[in-house]
């Protein structure tokens, strides 16, 4: 079966787990993932599945990407986002397609140099990546409109909150190995208001780089 029609099998299936964003989903089928993992797993690309990376990492599920892009930007546009765990980048280029400025850190070097030959493949030019503790976040670039946080600490990351604009939203999964939850943080002038949504399971944010 052609990557074209996987591809649309898997919008359909992201549809039917309640998916509702139409510009979320043409970014999915406008992005491949199968250039996001190693050759010996491309027939696994378009099934809704993690998949392994390399350096103990994950590609993320399809619909967790969705569901948390979809998440970031349900109460209207962003110009800028920070991502923390860029990864394979592929939640990266779906992020470039829907938001003006996409700065996204990554603590394991060998993956963040892949990361960057994909995205220009792909001709994407407006991802900036910078090495390091993401948890640190970007504080020469922020404040940011949103946050995507692709790996679990076991709180939220104070610094995190303090590089968000007031009215800027942050999406991230919190907790251990064996509980996490996906939570929406929303920046307000006095501080920020949380809103726990469902279960996940992410790599663990680690501090320091590689
Ligand atoms: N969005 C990615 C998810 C990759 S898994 C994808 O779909 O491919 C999470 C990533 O977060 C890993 O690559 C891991 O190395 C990275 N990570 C973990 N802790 C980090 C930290 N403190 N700073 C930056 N990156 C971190």
């Amino acid at each position: 079966m052609t990557s074209q029609r996987t591809r649309e099998r898997l919008i359909q299936r992201l549809k039917e787990e309640g998916i509702r964003d139409y510009k979320v989903l043409e970014a999915i089928r406008n992005t491949p993932r199968h250039i996001f993992i190693e050759e010996a797993l491309a027939s696994r690309a378009y099934e809704d599945t993690a998949l392994p990376i390399g350096h103990g990492q994950t590609i993320s599920q399809p619909y967790i990407v969705a569901r948390m892009t979809e998440l970031l930007l349900e109460k209207g546009p962003l110009d800028t986002v920070l991502e923390v765990g860029t990864g394979s980048g592929y939640q990266t280029a779906i992020l470039s397609r829907l938001v003006n400025r996409v700065y996204s850190v990554e603590r394991i070097e060998a993956l963040q140099l892949q990361a960057r030959k994909r995205f220009q493949a792909l001709g994407l030019r407006n991802i900036r990546l910078r090495h390091s503790d993401g948890g640190m976040g970007l504080p020469e670039y922020a404040p940011f409109d949103g946050i995507l946080v692709t790996a679990a600490p076991e709180g939220i990351p104070l610094a995190l909150v303090s590089q968000l604009k007031p009215g800027g939203i942050m999406v991230l999964p919190v907790g251990n190995q064996s509980e996490q939850v996906l939570v929406r943080v929303l920046k307000t002038n006095e501080g920020y208001q949380k809103e726990i949504l469902e279960q996940v399971i992410f790599v663990p944010l680690l501090g320091g780089v590689q």
